[in-house]
C-alpha cells in the first residue's frame, strides 16, 4: 500500500511547515487527490489515521480531501465529458475508446491550519 509512504511524506511536510511557522499542532489539512493520481483516498486516509494518532503534532488533525474534476476529450468526435470519479470506459456519443484526461493526476497540499 503506498499510501502509507506517501503519508509519511505528507507527515514530514507538514512537520516542517510546522516548525517554519513556529505551530504545536495541526488542526487540518486539505489535500487535493486526483481521481487519475493513482491514490485509493480511503487508504490514505487509513494512513493518515494511523500515522497521525503517533505523532503529537498532528495528533487529532482533521483531514479533508477535495477531489477535483477531470476533463476527457474524446480523439475522435471531441466531445468533452468532465467527472470527478472513474474515468469513462469510452465516449458516450461516438463510443470511442481513446479519450484524453486533462490533469486530475495531481497530489497537492491546498491547506493546513495549525496554530
Ligand atoms: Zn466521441
Amino acid at each position: 500500500m503506498h499510501e502509507i509512504s506517501l503519508v509519511q511524506g505528507l507527515v514530514q511536510q507538514l512537520k516542517e511547515l510546522a516548525a517554519a511557522n513556529q505551530a504545536t499542532k495541526i488542526i487540518s489539512v486539505t489535500m487535493e487527490i486526483g481521481p487519475l493520481c493513482g491514490v485509493v483516498v480511503d487508504s490514505f486516509r487509513f494512513g493518515f489515521d494511523i500515522i497521525s494518532s503517533e505523532e503529537e503534532l498532528i495528533r487529532g488533525a482533521e483531514l479533508k480531501v477535495n477531489i477535483p474534476t477531470v476533463r476527457y476529450t474524446c480523439s475522435a468526435c471531441g466531445n468533452v465529458l468532465v467527472t470527478a470519479g472513474e474515468r469513462p470506459d469510452s465516449c458516450p456519443s461516438c463510443q470511442e475508446q481513446a479519450i484524453f484526461p486533462e490533469g486530475g493526476d495531481d497530489l497537492i497540499l491546498l491547506q493546513v491550519e495549525m496554530e
